[in-house]
């Protein structure tokens, strides 16, 4: 399984796409939070990622800078089905409060020919924690990951019989998520910002977002082996990767990734 990194950074990121990505097997993909708009079609685009590829999509949170790019995922798919150019069911994940807000948003925003597709070509799965499903042929199990602000979902997923890959949403880490992130091979998760400025700015404290340092001391702590690293302010992006690899290192023993936007790791 391959992860296609569409966006790296913060709600307010101007530099980069928001954080959002897509999880691959075998040239078919699930993707994770679409970001702020139809910026996300510019990100599939760039990544080379057919629209008629993604055979389902999981929304963590009603953010603006999660959400609202899913509206513009639903009319692009609403399209194909409407040329009769699709033919599959298209499933779309979220917890209660996620899918309540794509029935409410799409009503408003778009034409009734498209929001006739809800509900029947275009599912809507509500999820909560404990929920598993099949993805792109892996077992999949969605939790709530107990945010602060609105209710967000998180992903573990089963590459192989023993190894995982855990997505804990863009909130500092709760005791309750510490199980599920605990011995996963893979790990992501927001890391706001590093170093001296992390410290003095104090994210954890103001919004909810993690520090590299908060990050790195969780994965030592809870045996991962590989921390991705995503959710970060915009400033200074030429150097993000270097500034935050170091700052982690210090915390952490595993193999470190900082993405830029359009980044492919394998998930091996
Ligand atoms: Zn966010």
């Amino acid at each position: 399984m391959k992860i296609n990194i569409l966006g790296t950074g913060d709600a307010l990121a101007t530099k980069c796409y928001n954080t959002c990505f897509a999880l691959e097997e075998n040239n078919k993909y699930f993707l994770v939070d679409a970001g702020g708009g139809n910026g996300i079609l510019v990100q599939l685009e760039k990544a080379n990622i057919s629209l008629k590829n993604i055979e389902s999509m999981f929304i963590t949170h009603t953010h603006t800078d999660h959400f609202l790019g899913a509206i513009w995922i639903i009319r692009m798919i609403g399209r194909l089905y409407l040329r009769e150019d699709f033919n599959k069911p298209f499933y779309i994940y979220g917890n209660n409060e996620v899918i309540k807000a794509i029935i409410k948003v799409c009503e408003a925003v778009l034409p009734e020919r498209f929001n006739n597709l809800l509900g029947k070509e275009i599912k809507l799965i509500e999820v909560d924690t404990g929920n598993e499903f099949e993805i792109l042929g892996k077992k999949l199990e969605f939790f709530d990951i107990h945010a602060k602000k609105v209710k967000q979902t998180g992903i573990t997923i089963w590459l192989n019989k023993e190894d995982r890959f855990t997505f804990i949403g863009d909130e500092v880490c709760s005791e309750p998520t510490e199980k599920v992130v605990e011995n996963s091979k893979w790990l992501m998760a927001d890391a706001y910002m590093a170093g001296k400025e992390a410290e003095e700015y104090d994210p954890i404290n103001k919004h909810s977002h993690s520090t590299v340092k908060f990050v790195a001391e969780l994965s030592n702590r809870l045996n991962v082996k590989n921390l991705i690293m995503s959710h970060t302010v915009d400033k200074d992006l030429e150097n993000r990767k270097r500034i935050f690899t170091e700052d982690a290192k210090k915390y952490f023993t595993g193999n470190i990734f900082v993405p830029d936007d359009l980044e492919i790791i394998e998930l091996k």
